[in-house]
């Protein structure tokens, strides 16, 4: 199996990157931001406070209520909690602050940890996160680390959000990038950083299609079963 981690902060462009090149290459994409996502979907929705000091009630709630389940509709990765697909669900500004909360919680991160390992050991994927090259899958066949200036980050999130039909100002979604970023490089437990082996790609002044064309031409060459 062919494995391919991409990381990087939120907005760098890694999500739509990872899901094109996936789909050009034959290769399934996973996006594992939607797994944390769906773990704060399910704590708010059962009325579970989420916040470090109730790390044992999340835990136990997460192993003995929380079946979580990934499925793959016309190559665009579905998730259901407990058979109910909260797709459509998990992409607020609301559930994505609850799931930069809930992903720093360490029995958080281990409860997910499998299910992204065995994904990955059973399919060709290009699998998109924050530690997926540093620890998910830390033997990946290829590593990249994918980033761009806050300000471009933010505005590309704003024009998703604004797409879905969200109220939001581009001020606040600024904000919200920047305290993601933070939370994320500084959580203790599996922070965002680079691979030491991992390729860096800023998008800060390169397009879509260049990152995607570009990405997957090095992928094929790299391995040549692909070509
Ligand atoms: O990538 P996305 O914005 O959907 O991820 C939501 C949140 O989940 C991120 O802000 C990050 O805190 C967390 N996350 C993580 N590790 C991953 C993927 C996402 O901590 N592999």
């Amino acid at each position: 199996m062919i494995n391919v981690a991409i990381d990087g902060p939120v907005g760098a462009g890694k999500s739509s990157v990872a899901r094109e090149c996936a789909r050009r290459l034959g290769f399934i994409y996973v996006d594992t931001g939607a797994l944390y996502r769906s773990c704060a979907l399910f704590c708010i929705k059962n009325g579970i406070t989420i916040s470090p000091d109730n790390e044992s009630e999340i835990a136990e709630a997460l192993e003995k209520r929380l079946e979580l389940k990934i499925d793959l509709i016309d190559g665009e990765q579905h998730v259901y909690v407990n058979g109910e697909d909260v797709n459509g669900e998990i992409r607020t500004i609301e559930i994505s602050k609850a799931a930069s909360e809930i992903s720093a919680l360490p029995s958080v991160r281990k409860y997910l940890l499998d299910t992204q390992r065995s994904i990955a050991a059973n399919n060709n994927v290009i699998m998109d996160g924050r530690d997926i090259g540093t620890v998910i899958l830390p033997n990946a066949d290829l590593k990249i680390f994918i980033t761009a200036k806050p300000e471009v980050r933010a505005k590309r999130r704003y024009d998703e959000l604004i797409a879905k039909g969200e109220s939001i100002t581009l001020g606040e979604v600024l904000v919200d990038v920047n305290r993601r970023d933070f939370n994320d490089t500084h959580r203790k437990e599996a922070p965002l950083k680079q691979a030491e082996d991992a390729i860096l790609i800023d998008t800060t002044e390169i397009d879509f299609e260049e990152t995607v064309s570009g990405l997957t031409a090095f992928i094929m060459s790299r391995f040549e079963t692909l070509a």
